[in-house]
């Protein structure tokens, strides 16, 4: 059976003042897929991630097309977005995603209350059997904690945590591990693919780690200067890389 794509991303330009950080990239992701967007620092990946999230800064001119449950969103900020169109968001950074001054489980509290309208309690018991779906130890004294009381790798699994409650079709996960040690990286991956295998959401995960995207995706879109330079399966791309590029990513991961 053909579905239609969740995200659809046609010819995307995007300027900045002079530059072109985004120059004619296409590519799908398909209902429940973990697609990658790899590339070098620099190459246009943040640009595209907020361009789907509806978060582009206003000197940004953009052309070209973002489907995303067959709904057009350039031009549609996060905010107006109808809301089967909505996506969640993972970011590197996952001091500055969360709110420094309210406990873990306010803010996770939140979407449960505020969009699917549980009780006190009952969004009190989802927000303990997300924390402890995603391996965090302890998730009922977690929950009494600010953000700057966890350790990395804990707060960026809120972080996917709170993405997950919004309950959306697409998540993009921008560096969600790059600034991690190994062993944390290893269950920040763990959890993102918990997330999509459970609730069969979509994602489009942004790295520039060849490692991560190989343990994690089924398929990788690879880019360099806004451009598309290759794509497809991630197994054939690291046993057969065509591009000079993918050639050096691959033998760098080795
Ligand atoms: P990536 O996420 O792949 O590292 P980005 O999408 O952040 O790359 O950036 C793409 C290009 O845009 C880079 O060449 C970068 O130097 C440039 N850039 C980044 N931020 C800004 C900005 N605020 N204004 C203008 N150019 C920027
Ligand atoms: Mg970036």
């Amino acid at each position: 059976m053909c579905s239609d794509p969740v995200l659809s991303v046609r010819d995307l330009r995007i300027k900045i003042g002079q530059l072109q950080v985004v120059d004619g990239l296409s590519f799908d992701v398909m209902p429940g897929e973990r697609v990658c967007l790899l590339g070098a620092s620099g190459s246009g990946k943040s640009f595209t991630a907020k361009a789907v999230l509806g978060l582009l800064p206003p000197n940004a001119r953009t052309q070209g097309s973002i489907r995303i449950q067959g709904q057009e969103a350039i031009a549609t900020p996060a905010t107006q977005r109808p809301k089967n169109s909505r996506v969640s968001m993972v970011f590197q950074d996952s001091l500055s995603a969360l709110n420094p001054l309210v406990s873990i489980g306010s803010q996770l509290r939140e979407p449960f209350l505020r969009h699917h309208g549980l009780s006190r309690s009952a969004a009190n018991d989802a927000t303990v059997a997300l924390l402890a779906s995603l391996d965090l130890p302890d998730p009922q004294r977690l929950i009494k904690r600010t953000p700057a009381e966890l350790s990395g790798g804990q707060r960026q699994r809120v972080c996917i945590a709170l993405a997950m409650a919004c309950k959306t079709s697409l998540m993009v996960a921008d560096e969600p591990t790059t600034a991690l040690d190994v062993v944390t990286q290893a269950q920040v991956l763990r959890a993102l693919h918990q997330h999509t295998d459970s609730s069969a959401s979509a994602l489009l995960f942004i790295t520039h780690d060849l490692h991560a995207a190989a343990q994690l995706c089924q398929r990788a879109v690879i880019i360099e200067r806004g451009m598309m330079i290759e794509s497809g399966e991630l197994d054939t791309l690291i046993t057969s890389p065509q591009h000079p590029f993918t050639q050096a990513l691959v033998a760098a991961a080795h």
